[in-house]
């Protein structure tokens, strides 16, 4: 009898448009950021962040959030999600009508204040303003950052996690997302935290963002998924890492994911080899190679009868 138990579909949130290329030192055209989009739509991902409202001064790279909104085409069924760092963010987003925002706050005081530049009770407070401006116009979910360890402070406990999923909570978010911005998780950590926040919280829609900095994202989805958990973050090719967090690398990649879960039998609605192809486009636009193995390695292997090399 097979002990394996995992759930058999998961809902990714492709992040590369945003997380992916606000790491990027050199401007992507933006029809080039619109085509990646619908390209990342028509390979059947079911939610993408698309840009981040956050201010042009501190990242030129998203300076064009409103016109890759505007261009993109709205395939029905996926759901397109913005950043939005503060309330003016938020007013900037609101007008190009995305179905989601996402909200960031650090676990840690010191990583918020080098991040955001605000106390976590701050980030709070502004989380509540966009919330009373938003309404019910949009959905909103929440990212803890640094929520498997901090660069500036190290250890972060679960109880830290948990008391700052109730503060969101109590603003009304119950989707919350949890950030290995450093690549620090291990997959015993991983799998604890999700046990606990599915017992303690069962209300909480609880999704995983995992950073590869030192090659355990991979092992952390596994982790996840047998502790229950069907929501994860990942980003086409393995771009990305903040250009705020000191030694953040670069995002689970997609393609590595939707492979590996693929391979277990876990659903998750994308077209690998059109996904692949997509990947194909990032790394023509980009200009450099990126990390993902699976891109690497051409997708799926097709048996052709035999290693002539003998390995
Ligand atoms: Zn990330």
């Amino acid at each position: 009898m097979e002990s394996w138990n995992i759930p058999q579909a998961v809902s990714l949130r492709e992040v590369g448009p945003r997380d992916g290329l606000q790491a990027e030192p050199t401007v992507i055209d933006t029809a080039d950021k619109i085509a990646l989009v619908n390209r990342l739509s028509a390979a059947g991902l079911p939610r993408i962040e698309v840009t981040s409202f956050v201010s042009p001064q501190w990242l030129p790279q998203m300076a064009d959030a409103e016109q890759v909104m505007a261009g993109i085409a709205r395939r029905p069924g996926t759901r397109y999600s913005v950043l939005v760092p503060n309330l003016v963010g938020a007013e900037r987003a609101l007008v190009t009508r995305p179905d989601e925002m996402t909200l960031f706050v650090s676990a840690s005081e010191t990583h918020n204040q080098k991040n955001v530049h605000r106390t976590i009770r701050e980030s709070l407070e502004g989380f509540h303003q966009i919330i009373e401006k938003v309404g019910t116009q949009v959905s909103i979910s929440a990212v803890i950052v640094t929520a498997f360890g901090c660069p500036y402070e190290g250890v972060v406990t679960p109880a830290q996690v948990i008391a700052l999923m109730d503060r969101l909570e109590a603003l009304g978010i119950q989707e919350i997302t949890l950030g290995d911005t450093v690549g620090v998780a291990n997959p015993r950590q991983v799998f604890a935290i999700v046990q606990q926040v599915s017992h303690q919280r069962p209300a909480i829609q609880l999704g995983l963002h995992f950073h590869d900095n030192r090659g355990t994202a991979l092992a952390n989805l596994v982790a996840a998924l047998q502790a229950g958990a069907t929501r994860f973050e990942t980003a086409l090719g393995g771009l990305g890492g903040s250009p705020f967090s000191p030694g953040a690398g670069g995002n689970l990649a997609t393609d590595d994911a939707v492979y590996l879960l693929q391979e277990m039998g876990v659903d998750t609605g994308v077209d690998l080899p059109a996904l692949l192809e997509t990947t194909q486009f990032l790394v023509e636009k980009l200009g450099h190679a990126v990390p993902s193995r699976v891109f690497a390695s051409g997708g799926r292997m097709v048996p052709q009868g035999g290693d002539p090399h003998g390995h």
